[in-house]
């Protein structure tokens, strides 16, 4: 079947929500989770949660398609993951946490849409794209890795999920899931599924420290959801301002300083922010200043975080427990998708 038009998905913002949704979202279980997870998804999902139905997924499956000879980094990240989870205030009693690998229908539908994908539109996605060259792979690209977007549409539309909260590397991902729901609906004849929309927030790609690059776990420029006082104080001195802000009394600039771009996601006070900012455009505001500020800040906001994650990852057994308890939920759901998609197949005679 041929691809059909590129279309944009209209971004909704968490102020538009109207409640009563079916959300689905979820993180690869390839390291700990960081402040751009906090910014750019985990703080909407906390406050999602009430209201709506909200599915997150372990993606541990999908940690394998670049980890497929260190399989051992995916599997002892799974419970660091969920920790992460419940320490940022997402509650099992309202929120579905799942283990991609333990929801057979996911896989499933990954090789029922994987007929409706031709190899060109998947070396089309950008961030797929983007992600091959940063990974070295040459000309040896794991199968799974070129066709994790399936994987990914499979893990949307199986809980029929019509908000996904996520960054903006996502937004590709979420158009070829809206083309294989489209195909599928065709084939059915009928909306069996349905079109999701992004969810983004205000900070949709938080910077590294360096500010070349997303804070991302395989790039190992993080500041996880557990740092230190110290491991925060540090990669906020090593963060990227304004190389030409050479001394205190000189205007500073604020585009590129990655110290407020923090601010700005971070900083409760925006007014305060907004004032601080005129201060070092004008000059007579030294770096120093601005990065104290930004640690405090940092540390005030990961400090109970840390302290309930500690507490958690101590106690695997609860972590366990919570997760099966989820996947046997999300079992019985996506089991209801799988049969509709197969019908839509003709694949229906047993
Ligand atoms: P990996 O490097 O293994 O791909 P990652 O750090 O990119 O890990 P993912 O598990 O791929 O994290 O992403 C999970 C979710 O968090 C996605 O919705 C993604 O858009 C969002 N996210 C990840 N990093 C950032 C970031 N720096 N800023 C905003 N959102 C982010
Ligand atoms: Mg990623």
């Amino acid at each position: 079947m041929l691809d059909t038009p590129n279309t944009l998905t209209p971004a909704i913002n968490s102020k538009t929500i109207a409640t009563g949704k079916k959300i689905l979202t979820g993180d690869r279980a390839t390291g700990q989770l960081h402040l751009g997870h906090y910014v750019g998804s985990l703080k909407q999902r906390v406050e999602l949660q009430q209201g709506n139905q909200q599915t997150i997924l372990v993606a541990d499956m999908q940690g394998l398609t670049d980890n497929g000879n260190t399989p051992s980094k995916v599997a002892s990240n799974i419970l660091n993951v969920v920790a992460d989870y419940l320490a940022v205030g997402i509650n099992p009693a309202q929120t579905t946490i799942c283990l991609q690998s333990g929801v057979p229908a996911l896989a499933e539908l990954t090789m029922y849409y994987a007929n409706l994908v031709s190899i060109a539109r998947l070396e089309r996605n950008p961030t797929v794209k983007n992600e091959i060259q940063g990974k070295n792979f040459g000309r040896s690209i794991p199968a799974g890795f070129l066709t994790y977007p399936i994987s990914q549409a499979a893990d949307i539309t199986a809980f029929q999920a019509q908000l996904v909260p996520v960054g903006d590397d996502q937004l590709p991902m979420l158009e070829q899931t809206n083309e294989i729901v489209r195909k599928v609906n065709a084939l059915a004849n009928s909306e069996i599924l349905v079109e999701c929309h992004p969810l983004l927030s205000n900070v949709s790609r938080l910077p590294s420290a360096d500010g070349k690059s997303k804070m991302s776990k395989s790039l190992g420029n993080v500041i996880t959801l557990d740092a230190s006082d110290q491991a925060i104080g540090q990669a906020v001195k090593a963060m990227y301002t304004d190389p030409s802000h050479l001394t205190i009394d000189q205007p500073g600039q604020i585009e590129g300083n990655v110290v407020f771009t923090y601010l700005d996601a971070f900083h409760p006070d925006t007014i305060f922010i907004a004032e601080l900012k005129k201060h070092y455009q004008r000059g007579g505001l030294g770096d120093g200043k601005t990065k104290q500020i930004l640690t405090d800040c940092l540390q005030a906001l990961i400090a109970p975080i840390r302290a309930r994650r500690q507490r958690l990852i101590a106690d695997k057994g609860y972590l366990t427990e919570v997760l099966k308890k989820g996947t046997e939920q999300a079992k019985e759901e996506s089991q209801q998708t799988l049969d509709k998609v197969k019908t839509a197949f003709g694949l229906n005679l047993l």
